[in-house]
Formats: C-alpha cells, sequence, structure tokens
C-alpha cells in the first residue's frame, strides 16, 4: 500500500478546532489522555491473550514508555499493547464512531471546563496531542499480524490525515508528537514525571522513562547537562490503586484515580474502598460525583463502573454491577471469583454478580446515609464539619456488623472497611448531602420504584420542601417527628414547582389548621410515591386526592358542619353535578378549603392531575 490521503470525518475537523483552540490551559491532560489510551491498549491485549497467548509474542512484559528528543523536539509515547491493524487505524483516529458525536459538538459552550470535560466523556481523547503538537505520527501493528502490516497515520491536525504501511518489528503503538513553539517546556525529564505520577499513578502498568544523569561538560568551561543512560525506569506506582492498602493512598491520590474514571473535572464529593471477603470476593471502589453529568437523563447512560478479574481489565460500563438508580455512581469492581471470559450475558445471571450488585448498593446507600448523618450532626452542632475522609481511625459508612450480618443471609461473609473518604475541597462547604441531593435526588427517587429490598432506606434518605421549609431539606423522619396529636397520615401534594404547590387551594385547611405538607416539585415524584405507601407505619396521603380524612385533627364542631351543610346545598350539588356530568364524577362540599369557594381533586387510586399532565405531555 502506498501512502493514502484520507479526510476527516467532518465531526473530527471540528473537534480538532475545539480541541487545540479551548484547551489552551490545561495543555497537560493531553499526555493523561495518551498514557490512558496506551494502557487500555495493554489491557486489551491482556484479555485477548487469555485465549491466544501467542499474541505477546516475545515481549510479554507490559508496559508505556514516554521519551523525548530535545534536538527534534519531539515526544513519544510507545506502548507494546495491542496495537492496531491499518482499517483499525483509519477508523479509531480517523472518525468519531459514536453517534453523540454532533450532539457533542452543538453541546460545546465556549467554557473551557465545561468543553475539557465534554471531550472526555465523549472519547476523544487522542485528539488532544494536537494542544501541543503539529503534527502527530502514529506507528503501530496489531499484535498477531506480520511485521509487514505496521501503519504509519500522520497528520498536522487540520482536514486530513495520511495512513501507510511499513514494516514494523515491534508489536503496539507509538505516537510521536512534533511539539509546537509554545509547547517546548515539555521536553524536560523533570516536568514529564511529575505529570506521569499525577495523572498516570494508579494505572496497572509500569509507565517508563529513560533514566537520565548529570553529566559535566567535556571541556573547562563547557556547561553540564542531563544525559540518558539507555536504561528505563518505573515513573509511577504501577498497582492498581484500587488493589493498595487504604493507608498507602492519599486522598489526592484517590481524587486523581476518580477524575480519570469519570473525566470529571472536580473532586468526587465521598468514595468508599473496601475489601469485601466472604462467598463472593471482590474489591470494591466507589465514588460520589460532585456534579451530575449531561447523560444523567439518557435513557441509554450506563453505570460508570469498571469490572476487573484479578486486575485484569474486562469491561467497562457493568451495568450489572449497580441498580440503575445508582447509575451516577463511578467505580471500580475487582472481582477473585469471576471467569475471565465472562461476557455481559454471563454477567446477568451469575449469582457473584448479583452478590457483588447487592453489596454495592448497600455501600452506597450507606455511603449515602453518612453524608446525611454527617449533615444532620453539623445543623445540630454549628461547629465545623466532620470529616468522613482520610481519617484513619474513621468508621466505614456502614458497620461491619450490618454488613456482616446481610452478608450472612447468603453465606458466612465479612467485609472489610478499608477506606471511606470525602474530599477535603468540601470540607468548608456547608451540606455535602445537601450538593448531592441537588444533583442526584431526583434519580435516588427511581429506587422507590427499582429496589424493593431497599425502600425503606431509601425512603429515609429523601428530602422534601414543605410547607414549613422552602428549602428540600424536610426528611420523612423530620416531618414524623413534627406530627400533630392526632395526626394520622404524612399529608402531600405534588406540583410543577415551588410556587404552584404553595398558591395550590387545597393546602387551606392544612394551613389554617398548622399541618406541615412535603411539597413534591420533581416529576418523578407522583410515580415515585406510588410505590411508597407508608413510612416507618405512618401512611402517606396525597392531599389532592379522594376526601381526605383528617380524623381526630377534625373537630366535632366542624365535622358537624360539614354534615350539615351537605345535608343543606344537596339540591345545589345535585344541580353542579347535572351540569359538570361531563368534565366530573362528583360534586361534594369540603371543610378542606378556607379562602377558596372550590378546587379539584381526584379519586383515590387514581392518577394525579399532574401525572395526567405529565404523560398528556409525553403522548400517552
Ligand atoms: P477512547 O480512548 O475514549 O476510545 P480516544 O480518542 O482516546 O478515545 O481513542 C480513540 C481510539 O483509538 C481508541 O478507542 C482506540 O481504539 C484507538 N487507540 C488510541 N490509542 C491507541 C493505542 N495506543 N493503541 C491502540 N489503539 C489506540
Ligand atoms: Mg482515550
Amino acid at each position: 500500500m502506498s501512502t493514502q490521503k484520507h479526510s476527516f470525518q467532518a465531526e473530527v475537523a471540528q473537534v480538532l478546532h475545539l480541541v487545540t483552540h479551548s484547551l489552551y490551559s490545561n495543555p497537560e491532560i493531553f499526555l493523561r489522555e495518551l498514557i490512558s489510551n496506551a494502557a487500555d491498549a495493554c489491557d486489551k491485549l491482556r484479555f485477548e491473550a487469555l485465549d491466544n497467548s501467542g499474541l505477546y509474542e516475545s515481549d510479554p512484559e507490559l508496559r508505556v514508555r514516554v521519551s523525548f528528543d530535545e534536538k527534534a523536539r519531539t515526544l513519544t509515547i510507545d506502548d507494546n499493547g495491542i496495537g492496531m491493524s491499518v482499517q483499525e487505524a483509519i477508523d479509531n483516529l480517523g472518525t468519531i464512531a459514536k453517534s453523540g458525536t454532533r450532539e457533542f459538538t452543538s453541546r460545546l459552550t465556549g467554557d473551557q471546563k465545561a468543553d475539557a470535560q465534554l471531550i472526555g466523556q465523549f472519547g476523544v481523547g487522542f485528539y488532544s496531542a494536537f494542544i501541543v503538537a503539529d503534527k502527530v505520527t502514529v506507528e503501530t501493528r496489531r499484535a498477531g499480524l506480520p511485521v509487514s502490516e505496521g501503519v504509519r497515520w500522520q497528520s498536522d491536525g487540520t482536514g486530513d490525515f495520511e495512513v501507510a504501511s511499513i514494516e514494523r518489528a515491534q508489536r503496539g503503538t507509538s505516537i510521536t508528537l512534533q511539539l509546537r513553539e509554545d509547547a517546548q517546556d515539555f521536553l524536560n525529564g523533570w516536568k514529564l514525571k511529575s505529570i506521569i505520577n499525577k495523572y498516570s499513578d494508579h494505572i496497572s502498568l509500569p509507565v517508563q522513562m529513560e533514566k537520565e544523569e548529570w553529566k559535566d561538560g567535556e571541556q573547562e568551561g563547557e556547561p553540564g547537562g542531563m544525559v540518558k543512560t539507555g536504561e528505563w525506569e518505573t515513573i509511577n506506582q504501577a498497582n492498581a490503586l484500587w488493589a493498595r492498602p487504604k493507608k498507602d493512598i492519599t486522598d489526592e491520590q484517590y481524587i486523581e484515580f476518580y477524575k480519570s474514571l469519570s473525566h470529571d473535572f472536580e473532586a468526587p464529593l465521598a468514595w468508599s474502598h473496601n475489601k469485601v471477603e466472604g462467598s463472593t470476593e471482590y474489591t470494591q471502589l466507589l465514588y460520589i460525583p460532585a456534579k451530575a453529568p449531561q447523560d444523567l437523563w439518557n435513557r441509554d447512560k450506563h453505570a460508570g463502573i469498571k469490572l476487573y478479574v484479578k486486575r485484569v481489565f474486562i469491561m467497562n460500563e457493568a451495568d450489572a454491577l449497580l441498580p440503575s438508580y445508582l447509575r451516577f455512581v463511578f467505580g471500580v469492581i475487582d472481582s477473585a471469583d469471576l471467569p475471565l471470559n465472562v461476557s455481559r450475558e454471563l454477567l446477568q445471571e451469575s449469582r457473584d454478580v448479583r452478590a457483588i450488585r447487592d453489596g454495592n448498593t448497600r455501600r452506597v446507600l450507606g455511603l449515602l446515609e453518612s453524608l446525611a448523618d454527617e449533615q444532620r450532626t453539623d445543623a445540630q452542632s454549628q461547629e465545623g464539619k466532620i470529616d468522613i475522609g482520610s481519617g484513619e481511625a474513621t468508621p466505614a459508612p456502614e458497620s461491619t456488623a450490618d454488613v456482616t450480618d446481610v452478608e450472612d443471609k447468603n453465606a458466612a461473609g465479612k467485609e472489610t472497611a478499608t477506606a471511606a473518604g470525602a474530599s477535603a475541597e468540601f470540607a468548608d462547604e456547608a451540606g455535602k448531602y445537601a450538593r448531592f441531593y441537588a444533583e442526584f435526588g431526583a434519580v435516588l427517587k427511581e429506587g422507590l420504584g427499582e429496589d424493593f429490598a431497599n425502600r425503606e432506606r431509601i425512603a429515609k434518605l429523601l428530602r422534601y420542601a414543605s410547607t414549613q421549609s422552602d428549602t428540600v431539606s424536610v426528611s420523612l423522619a423530620d416531618y414524623k417527628a413534627r406530627m400533630k396529636e392526632g395526626q394520622k397520615a404524612i399529608y402531600y401534594l405534588t406540583a410543577d414547582n415551588l410556587a404552584a404547590a404553595k398558591s395550590s387551594p387545597q393546602l387551606e385547611l392544612f394551613r389554617k389548621k398548622g399541618i406541615e405538607v412535603l411539597l413534591m416539585t420533581d416529576r418523578v415524584d407522583e410515580w415515585a410515591m406510588g410505590f411508597l405507601s407508608d413510612f416507618d407505619g405512618t401512611p402517606l396521603q396525597s392531599i389532592a386526592k379522594g376526601a381526605v380524612d383528617l380524623g381526630d385533627l377534625q373537630d366535632e364542631a366542624e365535622r358537624k358542619a360539614a354534615e350539615e351543610a351537605a345535608e343543606a346545598f344537596k339540591p345545589v350539588l345535585e344541580r353542579l353535578k347535572a351540569a359538570l356530568a361531563a368534565e366530573a364524577e362528583d360534586v361534594r362540599v369540603t371543610t378542606r378549603l378556607v379562602d377558596s369557594p372550590a378546587c379539584l381533586v381526584v379519586k383515590d387510586g387514581q392518577i394525579s392531575t399532574q401525572l395526567a399532565r405529565l404523560l398528556k405531555q409525553a403522548g400517552q
């Protein structure tokens, strides 16, 4: 094959333009992206080699090497991973396969931070090379293909790229960047090492650089300098972060690892790192982000969980390991029991996977409970935050006894907490739980319908506004504690927004009697409440449904007056009923109104006016 010229897919050209023009503020991320691609390539090789050890050729020690040439002004990232065939190079480096690309470009805001985050989310990391390079040369050969089937891919990052076939003895990929004039400071061993340490420490693969030594000038007066020794040294820890003991991991390392998993620029709100022992053994490292991702409400949103089996990467987006209402969680699960050749289909059926999923769910709920408790304690004591992160003696958010108890049902098991953290960045900010809830509360509510076993725990985590609180901060337990003597139900009202809820005539009587009503304004509330008939023994009752029985809260005189009124107004009611026959099923005298002359209510067990409107909007 001679050199072929190809044009980038239209979207790629746009992305390239964006990448090179808007990310100057943080140029070093290119190294993180290229090293992470190299590590992915090695993971892929290790995985394919499970069935075909010949792919290792005679080079089984997987590694990534970073080198630079000051004279040529080039920087090279080299891996002995899976490599690419000609077609793969064209497909993977010249097009952006994901259908979301158009969406991606349309979402660009011009805000560097937000856009950079999008780049990560949409997996266009390779193109970050053009932040610092005006020419990128990729030489690669796919593992298992003959030496003659090497490929050279080259582009200056504008309109097109060239592909030529080459001889390449070495399996894997080598990416050489011709650095721009303003990016020459990357030709510095010390600087490169510090970037590698910052971004790639957690990668389980060695990232190596050539050792340099100081050499004095040969002649008097000639300046000395660093010279390369030809010996490679490993720069990063090269030890999967989750497999290390918690005491050896700093908060910064946890946070950096989170950022690499999530492509989030912000630190996570909290995390939990545990080794679970027993009938099913696995390591679990789970993070709760501080901000909802753009695609949180996308139906196809996958879980941000990576699955490893004994440190071998198996798959991204392992949906089977978390219920969908916890899809905002990022993390890693490393199982000691699953077979290495486990497929997505197999995952669905595995007993071990079910145990892991249950364990993950409990752990996330436990983490949320501890954030909620922490906030409560803060509110009560008014003296600073308790840092559940980094504290060596801090107990895990879920007590071991609790976990052991649950595990016992599966088989004798033990869960040892190794770490539970929360980033210090938020230590001086009020209300981590409130922050969490503002971002993810609505998703959590889906759990009422999805996770029967944990319904009570989820219910305890819910927060609402109410007639006594404009902020979304009232828990069902708070409400119960404030219930009036003789009150038999927890009352709530769903509406499109807080203003609409607060001006509802249905609240009048409750206001008059000083009975608190929860005001629910999330779209999912109506649906979710359908799964929650009571909390801690007290029924939940929508005040927009049926005849609200205030029981003992209604005094005898009022009841009598209502009955008499109903009697007296019978003829009027009959006429109203006849006149409204097409619109209303019943017309009755009520005690629920104070100022308004009339209001609409829905029969018990029927969908509310709000849900009806929602369904109508959705075309049902
Ligand atoms: P992502 O890593 O999210 O898939 P990138 O833009 O970083 O997106 O990389 C695009 C694709 O190019 C990768 O999915 C992979 O198929 C291929 N690729 C990039 N770097 C390498 C490499 N070092 N070895 C093999 N394939 C690579
Ligand atoms: Mg990548």
